[in-house]
């Protein structure tokens, strides 16, 4: 089962840094225990408190991966798929701005989690786009083969937050020697999500145009959706009697 890897932080990495960032954020008419939507609309900003800038990748709370512009080229040599780049701003400690980090977008697609998996809906607010889906309780089943559009890095819905990357990805990492990142075999994960998923619309965390593509062919407006129209539903009938 060493197919898929999770990309993460290194154990025990700091991420020790204050961030600008413009964000566009939508409250539910409906509930106050979550957002309606919750997007960035700007590059990201870092100023890191610690750190000398000779990493090739830097992580955010969020996971958000920046990756040095050399390594960048070295996956586009290496025909890596699945990611695009955002331009990004690292102050360092020293007072120097580098340009040179870039964020890495993740824009692969591995479909929706399987039920085996043990993800399932469990509901949709009958305001806005948010939607619960129960934990994952056996990560190995997690990607469906026949969903996934097989490229390097991907995102199984509904973790919007998980990079996923093929064995390509991490063969290169190691032959490459790159030091801050961790790469997790998806059969050693354990009790993560202990608390239930929760995510909002897919055009929070990914670009317009992939999050349109992918909203559609994965049919998540469409469930949403067809729950709200039950709930009209039903509140016209209670309306009629
Ligand atoms: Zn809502």
């Amino acid at each position: 089962m060493d197919r898929f890897f999770n990309l993460v932080p290194p154990a025990f990495y700091q991420a020790d840094y204050t961030r600008e960032a413009k964000l566009r954020i939508s409250r539910c008419p409906f509930s106050d225990d979550h957002l309606a939507s919750l997007r960035r609309l700007s590059n990201l900003d870092i100023s890191l408190k610690s750190g000398k800038g000779d990493e090739t990748m830097l992580w955010c709370l969020q996971h958000e991966c920046l990756v040095h512009q050399s390594l960048i080229a070295e996956f586009e040599r290496q025909g890596l798929t699945g990611f695009r780049v955002r331009p990004a701003t690292i102050r360092f400690p020293d007072g120097r701005v580098s340009k040179d980090y870039k964020e890495l977008v993740v824009v692969g697609c591995g479909g929706t989690a399987t039920p085996e998996s043990g993800v399932r809906l469990v509901e949709g607010c009958p305001g806005c786009q948010f939607v619960r889906y129960t934990n994952v309780t056996y990560w190995p089943a997690l990607v469906d083969l026949k969903q996934w559009t097989g490229e390097d890095f991907f995102k199984v819905w509904p973790l919007p937050n998980f990079i996923l990357v093929t064995k390509h990805v991490v063969s290169l990492l190691r032959s490459l020697r790159v030091k801050c990142y961790s790469a997790r075999r998806l059969d050693e994960l354990r009790g993560e999500w202990d608390f239930g998923i929760g995510v909002g619309p897919l055009s929070d965390v990914m670009p317009s145009d992939v999050a349109r593509k992918y909203g559609r062919s994965l049919g998540l407006d469409r469930h949403v959706h067809s729950k709200i129209e039950a709930q009209g539903r039903k509140g016209q009938k209670r309306g009629k009697t």
